[in-house]
């Protein structure tokens, strides 16, 4: 079968290789001059089941509007009179009860802890690395209220399968020694031990190799124009440079660009950017840089340890497609990494980054089919595409071939917000 993945960011290299792996002629489509030059370029770096709880809880419209008007808030609203926003919003507001939040914990963590596999089978399968680390995820914190409710979801957690420690300050020391500076205002943690960390970029791109060497033909620096359906299929794929495609199947991974594509087939995806922004610190020799990756709750902000450099990312910001770096919100990251490790390295040669998270209402990606027989999506990964790219991948990839995948489909695919 001839098959064309459109977007090479994590997700679609992933879903290639699978594809490839398969015996498909896979082409990948992406405007970018290489492989996870967007959303997956320089983001968090954990591969973290544990963070699989949604953005959308019960406490998340107060927090937010405590937040408005804050600059260094960890979530911004850039209030516009924008129809996909509004109506995401909406459906953001009814995913806050505790009811939905199980629910979809729940889903989000039967692809997270699926993925989660599949990269260790891949690391097994290639060879590649990409400074990965696999020493757990520590999730600190320093809000009481917050801890407690942190701490409300542990059972629930390692009931589904992602085992979950709850630590003392102490204990977190002991795990992250890089914390001891900051141990008089810990109050707490939860160490995820098999959680991991490493560059999704370096990945990704060492994939699309391995996927280039069994076949994979990859079209960069061509942007999808349009996609053309007849009698239920899509027939033809319009590029900008003017080539057009006809495979058999399509696989839409384009991230928060994915419901542009769409609505023009009548079909509405309520997956919009949620902006990101990562700081990258180089660690000098002998620096007091931590190795263990981190979730620091009062910040809303993680950092993992690649190689000789400290990645710290975090925010999310509501405001379009706009991807540009706001150097105060960049400044805010890299004023709070100083704060926790004083001597991780020279702020001054700190790079910034920013990139549009695909996110969904529910916190749960949109796999697989759609009402157009030989199209597929595999998008909406949120805050956890890279947690989720090799399972979500291997998942579309069984689909396309009419197989059905190792995990279940039920409330992943695009139907559940056709139904509510
Ligand atoms: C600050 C930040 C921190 C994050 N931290 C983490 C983390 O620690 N762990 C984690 O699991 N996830 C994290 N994420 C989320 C993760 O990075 C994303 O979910 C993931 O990268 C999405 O991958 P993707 O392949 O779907 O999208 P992308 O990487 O954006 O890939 C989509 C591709 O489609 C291409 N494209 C778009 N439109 C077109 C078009 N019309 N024609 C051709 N090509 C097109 C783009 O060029 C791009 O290459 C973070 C994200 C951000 C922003």
């Amino acid at each position: 079968m001839t098959v064309a993945v459109l977007g090479a960011g994590v997700v679609g290299v992933a879903t290639a290789y699978y594809l490839a792996r398969d015996g498909h002629a896979v082409t990948v489509v992406d405007r970018q001059p290489g492989p996870a030059l967007e959303a997956s370029f320089a983001n968090g770096g954990q591969i973290s089941a544990n963070h699989a709880t949604p953005w959308a809880g019960p406490a998340t419209p107060w927090k937010a509007l405590k937040w408005l008007g804050r600059t260094d808030a960890p979530l911004l609203l850039h209030l516009r009179a924008d129809p996909a926003l509004i109506a995401w919003l909406w459906r953001f507001l009814r995913n806050c009860t505790r009811a939905r939040v199980r629910i979809n914990i729940e889903r989000a963590l039967r692809v997270a802890l699926y993925s989660r596999r599949k990269l260790a089978e891949i690391r097994g399968e290639t060879g590649i690395h990409y400074d990965e680390l696999s020493r757990g995820i520590l999730h600190i914190f320093r809000d009481p209220a917050e801890y407690r409710a942190a701490l409300a979801q542990v059972d629930l957690m390692n009931r589904l399968g992602c085992r979950r420690l709850v630590v003392d300050p102490d204990a977190c020391v002991g795990i992250e020694p890089a914390l001891a500076a900051a141990r008089p205002r810990l109050i707490g943690g939860i160490f995820s031990p098999d959680d991991e960390s490493g560059d999704a970029h370096a990945f990704t791109t060492r994939l699309a190799e391995v996927a280039a060497s069994l076949g994979v033909r990859f079209r960069y620096g061509a942007a999808v124009r349009r996609l053309i359906a007849s009698e239920g299929r899509i027939t033809d794929i319009a590029l900008t440079d003017g080539e057009r495609l006809q495979p058999d199947a399509v696989v839409l991974a384009l991230g928060s660009q994915t419901p542009l594509l769409l609505r023009p087939l009548g079909l509405r995806l309520p997956v919009y950017p949620a902006k990101g922004y990562s700081v990258t610190i180089p660690v000098g020799g002998g620096r007091d840089a931590p190795t263990v990756s981190l979730i620091d709750d009062e910040v809303k902000m993680v950092y993992s340890r690649l190689g000789d450099r400290l990645r710290a990312a975090g925010t999310a910001e509501f405001a379009g497609y706009d991807d540009t770096v706001d150097q105060r919100r960049a400044g805010f990251l890299l004023a709070k990494t100083m704060e926790l490790f004083p001597d991780c390295g020279d702020p001054a040669e700190a790079t910034f980054w920013a990139g549009l998270r695909p996110a969904t209402p529910d916190g749960v990606p949109v796999l697989g089919p759609t009402p157009f027989g030989n199209l597929f999506l595999n998008t909406g990964h949120g805050t956890l595409g890279w947690t989720m790219a090799c399972g979500a991948g291997r998942i579309v990839a069984d689909l396309v071939a009419g197989r059905p995948p190792e995990v279940s489909l039920d409330g992943l695919d695009i139907d559940r917000f056709r139904r509510t």
